[in-house]
């Protein structure tokens, strides 16, 4: 089998991204990467390449997730190890990265990410600023674990990762306090297409269609935040306005809200109290 055949397998994909999937899968396969798959159609893949590449390629048909087959994805300018046990990172949460680094300018800030799966957003901001103290929590084991891991290989020195949920391991205030939490409605038949189906329900469903967890994080996040410090959540398409209407009547004041890549309203916040 040439790379050429092999490219196009991806035909047999059902996968809305089949040509990325395949070239994945076969960089992966090589241990090379997409440049080296147009400048080299014609050569043969070895025995054994073909046969590693056509198991791949078989589990990537029958659903299970690129990242999952290859143990990692790309976030920011990094790539992370995922795994089972938590949210495969999407690029729609670098926006809520982009918004956190563009609203706290401090060079010195204490910053938390709740329920942080691979560590996607604290690694971001701690890289980013190797002077702000990052924290992270999960209160999943496996997912503490697998943060610590990324933050050590993309060593992060500045970032702290803690098992518990949500607020219980911390103590003293933050600058800055964001998170991805679970927000879709448990009854969204979403859950039951695409990746999705391979993502525990840990890191995706929440009651309250969905909204549970982003309001008791609006209703504790103010006993962890200083004066002027910023809460920033990623929520669902359609959560933009219960969300702005929790934070306005907690008491945050210069309320925020950015879009996704995809144009929905994805991430909100605000400030507690004072002079932001
Ligand atoms: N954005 C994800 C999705 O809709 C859900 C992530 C989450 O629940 N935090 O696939």
């Amino acid at each position: 089998m040439r790379i050429e055949q092999a490219l196009a397998k991806a035909t047999e994909l059902p996968s809305e991204s089949a040509r990325a999937d395949v070239e994945y899968l076969l960089c992966e396969v090589l241990g090379k990467d997409r440049t080296y798959l147009r400048t080299w159609p014609d050569r043969e893949l070895s025995p054994d390449q073909q046969s590693h590449f056509l198991e791949l390629f078989n589990q990537r048909l029958q659903g299970r997730p690129i990242a999952h087959i290859t143990g990692s994805r790309g976030f920011w300018n990094f790539d992370l190890e995922v795994n089972p046990s938590t949210l495969i990172p999407r690029s729609d949460t670098e926006v809520l990265v982009e918004t956190a680094l563009e609203l706290v300018d401090s060079l010195d800030a204490r910053v938390v990410d709740l329920g942080t799966g691979t560590g996607a957003i604290a690694l971001a901001l701690a890289l980013e600023h190797p002077n702000w103290r990052v924290e992270a929590c999960d209160r999943i084991l496996e997912a503490v674990l697998l943060a610590r891991k990324n933050a050590v290989r993309l060593g992060a020195a500045n970032m702290t990762v803690f098992e518990g949920s949500w607020f219980d391991p911390l103590s003293g205030r933050y600058q800055l306090i964001v998170s991805n939490p679970p927000y879709i409605d448990p009854v969204d038949p979403h859950l039951n297409q695409g990746d999705l189906v391979y993502e525990p329900s840990s890191a995706l469903v929440a009651d309250e269609r969905g909204l549970a967890d982003l309001h008791y994080i609006i209703d504790n996040a103010p006993n962890y935040l200083a004066e002027g410090g910023w809460l920033l959540m990623e929520h669902g398409y359609d959560q933009a306005e219960t969300v702005a209407k929790r934070l306005a009547e907690r008491g945050f004041s210069n309320l925020v809200m950015r879009e996704d890549f995809g144009g929905n309203p994805r991430v909100s916040g605000g400030c507690w109290r004072s002079k932001c």
